[in-house]
């Protein structure tokens, strides 16, 4: 008995022990703050960043060249759809070929309420990278309301959908999302919003929404998102935010001024955009919502999900929108992808290059990243990525997956 204990206690400390104690050296280091970009080292020990800057590694230590390539944080998604897909497929090689560290699941009103059933088998059986979850207002209110859904709720029924978020947040969710332009969360009043984000609120979550109409009435939609997190009283996600009509593109001016003044009277809203014009938005439109300082880069696609941002999102960007267009530094770009949505839900050791940070890190060539997916192609995975580091471990190495999987479900 007692040498099988011992024998499994090396066998745990040889698996932790496949995070990398490393330097990184003489790489171009981006941090995800919005600081000016630096040349200098960066050392992993144990999982973590030990230390950042201009320093010397310590005899022995393992090194890492990465002349000419940029150092920065893993990217997190907020609006990740691979939740149907990601059991079976743990290495989630088309996500982390984007630099995806942590994928944020569970948008569009889908996410679960039994939020430790869904993360329990990642825990027994890691993906490549780390995952988070919202709870879904269209999942809540099927659960109460099943199939007599067709109608606003009663203050019964928003009450025991109030109790399953409430479940859902100290399990671990790290919000409410919902999707207001289709059935089921549709039926959902804006009262019934209100009363589940200030259950979430009690919580520190964000509520994260796709909203109720994003053509003609695109405008008092945004204002519905704002007027449930100023209720609310929560920060407020407006989940893939778009003009999708023809009939109100150029409209961005108008729909970003609404944003700029929520947050000026206190309202705590941003949001992020798919940066691809296939979702009937033109490319104008999606460089305007690109720029705007709230405004982030999520794929809303991923594992399964057939549409290019699945596998090219944060490349594309970083091509497209840095290198060729201009239209972006890369200090803002990494921004977008790192600090800016890591601080809308709250995760404070992610994010950011930094001391004591947990070491999700990508290192990529900033002259050859590019997205390869396309409509008819969304599962090309893109190039340029060298190296990606999950809490420590190195899931990419010379643009290849190692097939190591030290990703957590965050919760
Ligand atoms: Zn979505």
């Amino acid at each position: 008995m007692r040498r099988a204990t011992i024998f499994i206690g090396i066998v745990l400390i040889a698996t932790s022990a496949l995070a990398e104690d490393l330097v990184l050296v003489n790489g171009t280091v981006i941090d995800g703050t919005l600081k000016a970009r630096f040349q200098g080292n960066v050392r992993v020990r144990n999982g973590k960043i030990a230390e950042i800057g201009i320093f010397k590694p310590a005899a022995g230590e393992t090194v890492l060249d990465v002349k000419g390539l940029i150092v920065a944080p893993g990217f997190i998604d907020l609006h990740n759809h691979s939740e149907n897909a990601i059991e079976k497929n743990l290495g989630a090689i088309s996500q982390i070929t984007q630099g995806i560290t942590t994928a944020v699941l569970g948008s569009d009103g889908s996410g679960p309420y039994a939020v430790e059933e869904f993360m329990l088998p990642f825990d027994e059986k890691p993906p490549a990278l780390n995952i988070a979850t919202f709870v879904g207002h269209g999942t809540v209110r099927h659960q109460i309301m099943g199939a007599d859904y067709k109608r606003a709720a009663t203050a019964d029924e928003m009450n025991r959908m109030g109790q399953l978020v409430e479940s859902a947040m100290r399990e671990g969710a790290f919000g409410l999302s919902s999707r207001l332009d289709r059935e089921p969360g549709s039926y959902g009043t804006t009262e019934e919003l209100i009363a589940l984000a200030k259950v979430m609120a009690r919580y520190g979550g964000t509520y994260i929404t796709h909203v109720r109409d994003e053509g003609a009435k695109v405008i008092d939609s945004i204002k519905e998102a704002i007027e449930i997190g100023r209720a609310a009283k929560v920060p407020v996600q407006i989940a893939s935010i778009k003009l999708g009509a023809d009939t109100v593109w150029g409209k961005t001016p108008q729909v970003l001024a609404e944003i700029d003044r929520a947050r000026m009277l206190g309202v705590d809203v941003a949001a992020d955009v798919y940066p691809y014009t296939e979702a009937n938005l033109n490319e104008k439109d999606v460089r305007s919502f690109s720029q705007h300082a709230w405004v982030m880069i999520a794929s809303d696609g991923g594992l399964g999900v057939e549409r290019p941002g699945s596998a090219g999102a944060f490349p594309r960007v970083l091509g497209q929108y840095v290198r060729e267009q201009k239209v972006l530094t890369l200090e803002r770009a990494i921004r977008k992808m790192t600090g800016l949505p890591a601080s809308r839900i709250g995760l404070k050791e992610r994010g950011v290059l930094a001391k004591g940070a947990s070491a999700d890190i990508v290192v990529f060539d900033p002259l050859q990243i590019r997205d390869n997916s396309t409509p008819q192609d969304p599962f090309a995975v893109s190039v340029g990525m060298r190296y990606v580091f999950v809490n420590g471990t190195m899931v990419l190495k010379d643009g290849q997956p190692t097939g190591e999987r030290p990703g957590r479900a965050l919760r």
